[in-house]
């Protein structure tokens, strides 16, 4: 036999039944995106190394040591499996013009790519939800896609402010950030002593990420350090206001979290994540915010933005730990075809049904009757319909309840499928 192949670690597979949790995630977010006015885009999962670099910031974990970037051999091009959605969401704006009759919601779902060392909601390649918002300066929108994640959770059945609740912080304006920044590195150099080699390196060139360590020994320093929500001017203090004040009139309880940072450079104003007890340290299942001079940053027109990036994976690990399960979706019913019966007769049939709208397994290949039932029990489907070779000379098909052994079995004409299809759908 030849050698088996793997996957690349810190790569899966989605496999039935995993894959019905999947299925039921995105039916429910389309259908909820939809509600709020978004747009499907779909970008490439490859991009040039320098929209990341430029997009993200040079001195993120991100860009510094997860991202998979190669030299396309064919032409030397520098390339990198996209990290993270947003970059590549406003290279398209920016590269279509896509603002030009003015704001634009829009979002995809697909695979990310960083180079982590794997866990338990931890992956290589993962999944994301990805929603933004151009053209809008805010608050409104701001508020209004929190307010879509609280929808989103309810619509699974989440409890919101106990299996996951919201945190928001604002990071203000550059000018009032580099206030911040100078205050805050006097901090950290008072208490150099105390800093480990990362927030060492980070001094001078990002130390607002410094404070996102995950470090324990550093909390001291990162606790009594000055915060950057005290040196919002008025504009940034308004804005922030604004957005509470419509989470505050939704009854939407969130916790202001001033040491909230996020992993990218190009947040400004409003950040936000989403976390929930149930998932150890893999804790934030989404997270977003205001980038509203990252469109410009990569060549566009200036004009704001504001969206979320939802890990997909750890949601349905939420999902999962809550005891939360996709509804049920067994077909409704299994066919089941005796030897000698003719597919010509069969197969038109089951495809009438299908166009009714009912969802029907046919048993391929043939086998014993007992051999058939068994897989039809399998399927879960609710009812069998029996090809026999007695019911065919009639005209006839059985129908028996796979639920109710003791509902009688009963015949139903094969010229007329459209009179009995609704009766093998669900009450
Ligand atoms: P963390 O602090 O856990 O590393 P992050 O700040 O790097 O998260 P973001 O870049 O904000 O994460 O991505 C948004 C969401 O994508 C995260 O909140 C998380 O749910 C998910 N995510 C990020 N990295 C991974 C990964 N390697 N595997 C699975 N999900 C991930
Ligand atoms: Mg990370």
């Amino acid at each position: 036999m030849a050698e088996k192949l793997q996957a690349i670690k810190g790569m899966n597979d989605i496999l039935p039944p995993d894959s019905a949790r999947w299925e039921w995630f995105e039916d429910v977010v389309r259908r909820l995106l939809q509600r709020y006015g978004y747009k499907a885009f779909r970008t490439p999962i490859v991009e040039p190394t320098a929209l990341f670099v430029r997009g993200l910031g040079e001195v993120t974990d991100i860009v510094e040591k997860e991202m998979y970037s190669f030299t396309d051999s064919m032409n030397g091009d520098q390339l990198t499996l996209r990290p993270e959605a947003t970059a590549g969401m406003v290279r398209a704006i920016v590269e279509h013009n896509a603002l030009y009759n003015g704001p634009l919601r829009v979002w995809q779902m697909g695979p990310m790519f960083r180079h982590e060392r794997p866990q338990k909601g931890r992956y290589r390649q993962f999944h994301q939800l990805d929603v933004e918002a151009f053209g809008h300066a805010g608050p409104d929108v701001d508020a209004e896609i929190i307010l879509m994640l609280r929808a989103l959770w309810r619509e699974l059945g989440l409890k919101e402010g106990e299996q996951i609740t919201l945190e928001i912080n604002s990071l203000g304006q550059p000018a009032e950030r580099l206030a911040h920044r100078a205050a805050l590195i006097s901090h950290l150099e008072a208490h150099a002593a105390l800093l480990d080699d990362d927030a060492r390196r980070r001094l001078h060139s990002n130390p607002l990420r410094i404070l996102d360590t995950k470090n324990p020994a550093m909390a001291p320093v990162v606790d009594s350090a000055p915060r950057l929500i005290d040196f919002l001017g008025e504009a940034s203090r308004a804005h922030f206001d604004g957005v509470r004040a419509v989470l505050d009139a939704a009854g939407l309880a969130y916790r202001i979290n001033p040491r909230l940072v996020r992993g990218m450079d190009y947040y400004n104003l409003t950040v936000f994540e989403w976390v929930t007890p149930l998932l150890g340290s893999q804790a934030t299942v989404c997270g977003g915010g205001r980038y509203d001079t990252l469109i410009e940053q990569l060549g566009g027109k200036p004009a704001p933005g504001v969206g979320f990036g939802l890990g997909i994976e750890r949601l349905l690990l939420l999902l999962e730990a809550a005891g939360l399960n996709p509804p049920p979706s067994a077909p409704d019913a299994y066919a089941v075809v005796a030897e000698g019966v003719p597919l010509t007769t069969v197969m038109p049939l089951l495809e009438q049904l299908r166009a009714a709208g009912v969802a029907v397994v046919l048993h391929a290949g043939g086998g014993s009757l007992k051999s058939q039932f068994k897989r039809a029990d399998a399927s879960g489907a609710r009812h069998a319909l029996i090809f026999g070779p007695d019911e065919l000379a009639r005209g006839e098909v059985a129908i028996k309840s796979l639920r109710d052994a003791a509902a009688p079995q009963r015949t139903a004409a094969l010229s007329a499928a459209l009179s009995w299809a609704r009766d093998l759908l669900p009450a």
